[in-house]
């Protein structure tokens, strides 16, 4: 899925929350469902603020974590992206395994695409990214994979 969605229409859901002096949390006034989670636009809202934020798409096996364990918040400094099945010890790896592509593999992957024996999806799979973010990487344009630190 791609995410489509009006500056005027994230201004909105930005304006619509409740704000925790104490944790920084952005609590969304919006309804969770019966799971806890905020539905939004075939997903949930969190998640949809973590890949606008942070302009990328994540695949479907990566998820967006609360680091202050709220599920209505929204504050995109609070979300991280891993895998659900990790504890918070594990999180950090995994996060890294997923999320990051580090300088070294930027060139690698530049290398590796440039012998036409890769496509770009493969190298998404290799590097645990979508295959828009390798496309940007070859591009050289400033990737959000490498925003996520
Ligand atoms: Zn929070």
């Amino acid at each position: 899925m791609s995410i489509k969605i009006l500056d005027s229409e994230l201004n909105r859901l930005l304006r619509n929350v409740n704000i925790d002096p104490f944790s920084g949390c952005w609590i969304t006034r919006r309804k969770a469902n019966v799971s806890g989670l905020v539905p939004y636009k075939g997903t949930n809202l969190p998640r949809v603020i973590f890949q606008l934020f942070h302009n990328v798409k994540l695949a479907s096996n990566v998820f967006v974590i609360h680091t202050c364990d709220k599920p209505k918040c929204i504050n995109p400094e609070h979300l991280k992206c891993g895998s659900h099945r990790v504890n918070m010890d594990d999180m950090v790896n995994k996060e890294r395994m997923f999320c990051k592509v580090t300088p070294e593999q930027r060139e690698e992957i530049k290398t590796l695409y440039a012998t036409g024996n890769y496509t770009l999806r493969q190298l998404g799979w290799r590097y645990k990214v979508d295959a828009s973010a390798i496309s940007r990487i070859i591009n050289d344009k400033t990737s959000g994979v490498a925003r996520l630190r």
